[in-house]
């Protein structure tokens, strides 16, 4: 109920943007709530960066509104386009742009002296910025000294500086190596909400999306994919893309078999005649459909499983090892499909297992 209540702190609309004659986001759509962290996520060239450098205003779209506060910051129809510096947010980029011959403190204070404010309140304002980002310790240590991390902190705290009341950040934890963008992922995720400060974030990487987010706005060519929150794009992905892209998924495709359709359950037959159970979570189901099941959801073993649906004999192709799971190649029927499973023993290659899978593990797409 207080959801409904509040307004959202961003909204985007119909937003086009062109870089010639190429469009590079064709027409998209969503609102930030107050306090709320959403990412835009998807490959490399859909348009993310784009949308992200508008709303800074560094870019100048073609069409559409961007509001902040309710107020437009820019609007095609009113020809209204405020300038970046205007728009009271701060933007975290990939490059951290730290200055190297300047100590920590210079670092952060930089843009306060530019824009004149008293020593006073340059001091008091970066240390409580190097105080969020626990690098006050560090405040007269010469830049360069700095850890990538360390150095990634202090971008932030030039960020937090000036109190914006929306950060941007353009993928910015993609330049440190894999352990450390994991813990700071979570550094990031605890400090955006102790501020509560409205975040807009961009990466191409999905289990940062996963671990920071509020929101998921999955975006594809230029348009909006899917929206929903971490869970909601995981379990119920709209169509082939977004599964595909989030996680790593089966598709299956086949006859809507309207007969035998039962418990609130659809039932898909494949061209080689197996029937699967899945749910259309309310999506409208055709002639033909076509199913999602991640590969963490289907299950393998040499006993036959007591469930009345969704088993299938299979024949184990290849199996991988890949550290934290196994993967397993089956063939079923015609169709190949893969298995992830943690801590198994793996089957030998040829022989004949069976196949399960939860029928509220299998998701309907959108044709
Ligand atoms: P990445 O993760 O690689 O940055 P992205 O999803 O952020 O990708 P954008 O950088 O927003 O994608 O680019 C969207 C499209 O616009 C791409 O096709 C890209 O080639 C094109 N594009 C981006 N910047 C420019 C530019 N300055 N001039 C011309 N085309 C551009």
């Amino acid at each position: 109920m207080v959801e409904e209540a509040r307004k959202p702190h961003i909204e985007v609309e119909n937003l086009e943007i062109h870089y010639g004659t190429v469009p590079a986001v064709r027409g998209v759509s969503f609102s930030v709530q107050p306090g709320e962290q959403l990412t835009l996520l998807g490959p490399s060239g859909c348009g993310k960066t784009t949308t992200l450098r508008a709303i800074a205003g560094l870019e100048q779209p073609s069409a559409g509104e961007i509001r902040i506060g309710g107020a437009a910051v820019y609007s095609s129809a009113q020809h209204v386009n405020i300038p970046a510096e205007k728009r009271g947010l701060s933007m975290v980029f990939q490059s951290y742009a730290i200055w190297p011959h300047m100590t920590v403190f210079e670092n952060v204070a930089y843009g306060l002296r530019v824009r004149r404010e008293s020593k006073e309140a340059i001091v008091v304002k970066v240390d409580r910025a190097l105080d969020m980002v626990q690098m006050r310790p560090y405040r007269d240590r010469g830049a360069s000294q700095l850890s990538g991390g360390q150095q990634q902190r202090v971008a932030l705290a030039r960020a937090f500086v000036f109190q914006p009341q929306v950060l941007l950040f353009d993928e910015p934890l993609s330049n440190l190596d894999a352990k450390l963008r994991g813990d700071m992922r979570i550094e990031l995720r605890e400090l955006q909400h102790r501020l509560g400060v409205t975040s807009v974030y961009v990466t191409h990487d999905l289990e940062e999306a996963l671990a920071m987010s509020d929101r998921i706005v999955v975006m594809r060519d230029g348009l909006i994919a899917q929206v929903g929150s971490p869970g909601d794009i995981y379990n119920t992905p709209r169509n082939a893309f977004v599964a595909d892209f989030v996680g790593s998924a089966n598709l299956i495709s086949g006859k809507h078999r309207t007969d035998l359709d039962a418990d609130g359950l659809i039932a898909l037959e494949t061209p080689s005649g197996a029937i699967l159970y899945g749910m259309a979570h309310g999506r409208p189901a055709g002639a033909t459909l076509t199913m999602s099941v991640r590969t963490v959801h289907l299950h393998l073993s040499l006993q036959k499983p007591n469930a009345s649906r969704n088993v299938w004999p299979v024949r184990i192709e290849r199996t991988v090892f890949q550290g934290d799971f196994t993967q397993t190649h089956v063939a079923w029927g015609d169709q190949r499909l893969v298995v992830r499973a943690a801590g198994i023993e793996p089957l030998a290659e040829g022989q004949q297992a069976f196949m399960t899978v939860d029928p509220g593990r299998v998701v309907l797409l959108e044709e």
